[in-house]
């Protein structure tokens, strides 16, 4: 469905992807994890296509995804507009319209769907969130204006979700909800975030970016929580030397604060 293949990124002279290959399958569930600046967002971001690789290709059901080809096939962005899209990490920028049910009908009007009025309805009760319709977005507390996001993704009937640092604005009942609700969906999902036991709930197949930018474990999340030599190359452990009655010794310390 996805696929990867070399690709590398940088922002002006700085390096922030190198040589990053992989593939997904339609339905798998997979994490993105790496500490802050290990290049995430940025991975993200060029799934969703908002942004090409300078070296390297991605294909999107076999079809190689960039700004051009966009602009040479209109049918292929509006598909791939509609099959993959991306929740951000801060609600603010993605919230525009003046009111929630404005903010949820807007995909769908620019995508060409029909019965807007249904699925804003439909969502909106599936995210508990029919009472704001009429609210501007602003009001809403961080965890509702991220529903409120979800629900405007997810009335677009995509078939690929990406989710930056999702839990980053919500509370642990709010987290809790969120698991849940993403694992009753079938979708395929990339969910890019530095906690590591959050990933445990969030995927089965783990994409690790390394401190160096490149992509230094792809597997079973279990297989990389046992190799200690990965787990530091991504800075997600420190090793920590105490001393307790006399004696000293050396173990690891997941890096799992937020
Ligand atoms: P992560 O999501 O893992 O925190 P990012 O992809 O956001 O990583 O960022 C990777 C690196 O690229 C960081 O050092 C960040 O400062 C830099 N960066 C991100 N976006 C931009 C940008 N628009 N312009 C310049 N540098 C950027």
């Amino acid at each position: 469905m996805i696929k990867l293949t070399d690709i590398s990124y940088s922002y002006d002279t700085q390096p922030v992807l190198k040589n990053i290959s992989f593939e997904i399958k339609e339905g798998e569930r997979l994490v993105l994890l790496g500490v802050n600046g290990s290049g995430k967002s940025t991975l993200l971001k060029l799934i969703n296509g908002l942004i090409d690789p300078q070296k390297g290709s991605y294909f999107y059901e076999g079809n190689r995804i960039t700004q051009k080809a966009f602009k040479k096939d209109r049918t292929l962005h509006r598909r791939f507009r509609s099959d993959v899209v991306l929740l951000f990490q801060n609600p603010d920028v993605m919230i525009f319209n003046p009111t929630v049910y404005d903010e949820i009908a807007f995909g769908l009007k620019q995508l060409g769907k029909n019965h807007i009025n249904e699925r804003v309805g439909y969502w909106a009760d599936k995210l508990k969130i029919t009472p704001h319709l009429k609210k501007p977005p602003f009001t809403l507390s961080s965890g509702e204006k991220q529903k409120v996001c979800i629900a405007a993704l997810l009335a677009i009937e995509p078939k690929v979700l990406l989710l930056d640092e999702p839990t980053s604005n919500l509370d642990p009942m709010t987290t809790g909800w969120l698991i849940d609700f993403l694992s009753e969906m079938n979708l395929t999902t990339l969910v890019a975030t530095h906690n590591l036991s959050l990933s445990q709930e969030m995927g089965d197949r783990v994409l690790v970016l390394g401190q160096n930018h490149e992509l230094i474990f792809d597997g079973k999340l279990d297989a990389f929580l046992q190799d200690t030599q990965k787990l530091m190359a991504a800075n997600l452990v420190h090793s920590h030397v105490h001393t307790h009655d006399h004696l000293t010794h050396k173990h690891f310390h997941l890096h799992d604060w937020d």
